[in-house]
C-alpha cells in the first residue's frame, strides 16, 4: 500500500484496510494539532492511478483469503475531497472488493457541509457508513481561539445532514481545550452542543500538549494552562451529567484520557455520575490511568 507519513485513523478502525486517497489535511491550522506537520504531508488529493493500484492490490489478498470487511479512507478530512473523486473511489471498491460492509471516514463540518444531502445520501448507498468528525468544543470561543475553522451552529447544522443522509456520525470532543480559564463554560457548551448533535458515536479525549504547535507555544507564554487531572475529570462529569442523547455510545477510553469509560447513555448515566463522583470526592489516583501510560 502506498502510505505517506503516519497515518492516523480512529481507534474504532483498528482492523480496517487504511487507504489512503489524499494525504495531510486541508485545513492544517487548529492549534493543538501536530498530526501532518511534515513536509511530505501536506495536502494533496492522491492520483486516482495509485489508489486504484491500491485497491487492486487489497483485492488480490483478500480473493486470497484476508476477507476484507472494512475501509478507513485517510488522511484528514479526507471527506473534503470532490464527490466525483469520492463516488468512483467507493465504486472501485465496492467492485472490485465485495466483502465491504462499511467506509470510513474522516470529516468535519466544512467537508460535510460542502456536500449536499443528496451528495452525501449516494456516498453512502456507495458503502460510506461513518463519518468521524472532531468536533471539539461546543463553544464559538475556543473553537476560534483553536483556529478550528468552523462554528458549533456549523456542526449542528453538519449532524443534521448526515443523519439526513443515513450516514453514521462519530463525534470527538476534547476535556481541557479552552484550558482553565474556559473549563467551566466550554464543558457546558460541549454537552449542550452534543445534546443538539444527538450523534450515535461520541469519543472525549484529553488535551495534550504537544511540543512545537501554537498551544504549546501558547502554554510556554503562560496564555494556556490546561486543567489539571480533577478539572478534566470535572469536565467529562459535565459531558456524562449534561447531554441528552437518544442513544449513544460514549467512550473516555482513549489513551490520552485518565478515567477510561465505555458508556451506552442516557442508559449508564447514574452509574458513570457515580464513579466519576467517587473518584472526584477521594482523589484516588489508583484509579486514574498513570502518565505513563497515557498517550496520544
Ligand atoms: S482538522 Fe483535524 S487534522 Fe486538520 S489540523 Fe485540525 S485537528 Fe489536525
Amino acid at each position: 500500500m502506498d502510505h505517506i507519513g503516519r497515518i492516523f485513523r480512529p481507534p474504532s478502525e483498528a482492523d480496517s484496510l487504511l487507504l489512503q486517497i489524499s494525504v495531510g489535511c486541508s485545513h492544517n491550522k487548529c492549534s493543538y494539532c501536530a498530526m501532518y506537520e511534515m513536509d511530505e504531508q501536506r495536502f494533496r488529493i492522491k492520483p486516482m492511478a495509485t489508489v486504484a493500484a491500491d485497491i487492486e492490490e487489497a483485492a488480490r489478498i483478500s480473493a486470497a483469503g484476508a476477507t476484507i470487511r472494512r475501509v478507513f479512507l485517510c488522511d484528514g478530512d479526507a471527506l473534503i475531497l470532490p464527490f466525483d473523486h469520492l463516488v468512483h473511489i467507493l465504486e472501485m471498491l465496492r467492485d472490485r472488493i465485495p466483502t465491504v460492509r462499511r467506509v470510513g471516514i474522516y470529516g468535519d463540518a466544512r467537508s460535510i457541509l460542502r456536500k449536499t444531502p443528496g451528495e452525501l445520501a449516494r456516498l453512502r448507498e456507495l458503502g460510506l457508513g461513518i463519518v468521524y468528525h472532531g468536533v471539539e468544543s461546543g463553544d464559538d470561543v475556543v473553537l476560534e481561539q483553536v483556529v478550528k475553522g468552523s462554528t458549533a451552529e456549523e456542526a449542528v447544522t453538519a449532524a443534521g445532514r448526515l443523519r439526513e443522509a443515513g450516514l453514521r456520525h462519530s463525534v470527538m470532543v476534547m476535556l481541557g481545550l479552552g484550558g482553565i480559564d474556559r473549563s467551566a463554560i466550554h464543558a457546558a457548551r460541549t454537552a449542550e452542543i452534543l445534546t443538539a448533535m444527538d450523534p450515535p458515536f461520541v469519543g472525549a479525549l484529553t488535551t495534550t500538549v504537544i511540543p512545537g504547535t501554537p498551544l504549546a507555544r501558547l502554554q510556554e507564554a503562560g496564555k494556556f494552562t490546561l486543567p489539571d487531572r480533577w478539572g478534566l475529570l470535572e469536565e467529562l462529569r459535565v459531558l456524562v451529567r449534561d447531554s441528552r442523547f437518544s442513544r449513544c455510545r460514549f467512550d473516555s477510553n482513549h489513551a490520552s484520557n485518565y478515567l477510561p469509560l465505555s458508556l451506552n447513555l442516557p442508559a449508564d448515566r447514574d452509574k458513570a455520575l457515580a464513579a466519576l463522583d467517587h473518584v472526584l470526592a477521594t482523589r484516588d489516583e489508583n484509579s486514574l490511568r498513570p502518565d505513563y501510560l497515557r498517550g496520544l
